[in-house]
């Protein structure tokens, strides 16, 4: 407990120092301005071919199944029947104990997944049997899945009629005002809350061609496409800037069109992924290989981690939807990373002007570090877990608790074990229920950026912690899942 309370004064400090550039990662307002040469052509006209803008040296593709993605069906973890029945009484009367959290093999199969194939890393979540198998044996419930569900009702409810979301989800005319907490971001942020809400829709397998939520994530994907901006061969998913929001919203909205692209086979979404990348790409920092705020050159900064951590997932997407960018990009992530490390690589700083490393940052940039190849003998990776799984779960800030909880999960055994019988119960457990009215599926936790980002930030990020399940196939498993990153 001694440990914990160091642990979180530091954590207050982030919070301090790098809250702002957190809550930023909200922070993003479309306007709708169309400054697009070809690129926009191209994503609003079905094209059948994207070569044009992948003659890119390539990272090597080296995922299982090259082109073919295969069909997929809707989940049904949570069955139609105990799905509504859950709807009538509200996530509070579940019990969550009801399956115990399984101890995670390191290596091997995964227990019902022998005979279901993969296409890619983010497969899991597209076939029903995969799902099931993966919330059992990762150590999900029928109560987290519950919450998943009543999270994404509360996330459809909220969507604007141009398809898009908003950071201030009060100005709905359905909620108007009935759920607390809206963000505090100028002009809601709307790409930026909009990328968001489709990652939990995606994160649970739902797409606009499968799944329970089709109308939705199409229209949310058509506002992305109508309010980012092509220019060249690069496309600007937050081409109006409020504050310090832009390569936040670039990355989380990139993740959104990779995964999309990954798993279906839209090739408007490719183009747009594609041109999302570029402007990552050409955004780095050529010296430091970070990122920062503002793309290089408008910001000669050598970059933040947080900024950074964003984009390296945004690249690990692209990479899993077999978009083309150039291998010098992770290597400069890579020598960014190794300029922010303390401890040998155990723990990371905000930027390269601090010495204090955060949990937070550690957090996100170990994620990083298991993307970009330390395996589980690096000491660093060790080390670093150890810290992590001694700090646990953070009552209020989700940033930590989104990224912490992705590394353990990678990691498995005990420190995942002990990791997710915390953070999933403290997940259902806090979730409003029927008698929050409107606001029955979201949260609203204390956190520190929640404020900027309000409950829609927060609800994004809760519903993505529980679809950890099956959002991500875990990294270090040999057999069976033949998977890349
Ligand atoms: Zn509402």
């Amino acid at each position: 407990m001694g440990q914990q309370k160091i642990d979180w004064k530091t954590l207050s400090t982030v919070i301090t120092i790098s809250g702002v550039v957190h809550a930023i990662a909200l922070v993003a307002c479309g306007m709708i301005v169309f400054n697009n040469p070809q690129l926009m052509e191209q994503i609003f006209t079905e094209v059948t071919e994207s070569k044009e803008i992948t003659d890119e040296p390539i990272v090597e593709q080296s995922l299982d199944q090259p082109n073919e993605i295969t069909e997929t069906t809707p989940d049904d973890v949570v069955s139609p029947t105990a799905s509504e029945m859950l709807f009538d009484k509200g996530p509070a009367d579940l019990n969550i104990n009801d399956l115990a959290p399984a101890q995670v093999q390191v290596e091997g199969n995964i227990p019902g997944l022998a005979d279901i194939k993969f296409d890619n890393a983010a497969s899991g979540r597209m076939s029903s049997a995969a799902k099931s198998a993966l919330v059992k044996s990762m150590g999900g419930n029928s109560a987290s899945e519950a919450a998943v569900a009543y999270g994404m009702k509360w996330l459809a409810k909220h969507q604007f009629p141009d398809g898009g979301w908003s950071y201030e989800h009060d100005a709905h005319s359905d909620c108007k005002g009935q759920c607390s907490q809206a963000g505090t971001i100028k002009g809601g942020c709307r790409t930026g809350a909009t990328g968001m809400a489709l990652l939990a829709f995606l994160g649970g397998g739902h797409t606009h061609q499968s799944g329970d939520y089709q109308k939705e994530v199409k229209n949310g994907v058509e506002f992305l496409l109508k309010n980012g901006r092509a220019n060249g061969d690069t496309f600007d998913l937050c081409p109006q800037v409020v504050s310090n929001e832009k390569m936040y919203v670039q990355g989380l909205c990139t993740i959104a069109l990779s995964e999309l692209a990954a798993l279906t086979k839209d090739n408007r979404v490719k183009l747009a992924a594609t041109g999302a990348v570029n402007f990552i790409v050409k955004g780095q920092n050529p010296k430091s290989g970070g990122w920062r705020y503002q793309p290089y050159p408008a910001s000669a900064d050598p970059g933040d981690t947080s900024v950074v951590g964003w984009q390296i997932m945004a690249l690990k997407s692209a990479k899993n939807a077999k978009l083309p960018f150039p291998g010098g990009t992770f290597r400069g992530a890579e020598q960014y990373l190794n300029a922010a490390q303390v401890e040998g690589g155990s723990k990371y700083v905000y930027d390269l002007n601090q010495k204090a490393p955060t949990p937070t940052m550690t957090a996100a940039a170990l994620l990083c570090r298991m993307y970009l190849g330390w395996d589980r003998k690096n000491k660093g990776l060790q080390e670093g877990v150890k810290y992590l799984a001694s700090v646990k779960p953070a009552p209020n800030n989700m940033y930590y608790n989104y990224y912490a909880t992705q590394v353990m999960h990678h990691w498995g055994g005990d420190e995942w074990t002990n990791w997710n019988a915390i953070m999933r119960d403290q997940l259902i457990r806090t979730q409003k229920t029927a008698k929050d009215g409107h606001m029955l599926g979201s949260w609203d936790l204390a956190d520190p950026h929640g404020a900027v980002g309000g409950r829609l930030y927060m609800s994004c990020l809760c519903i993505m912690t529980l679809e950890v399940y099956y959002r991500h196939l875990p990294i270090y498993r040999k057999e069976g899942l033949k998977v890349e990153f």
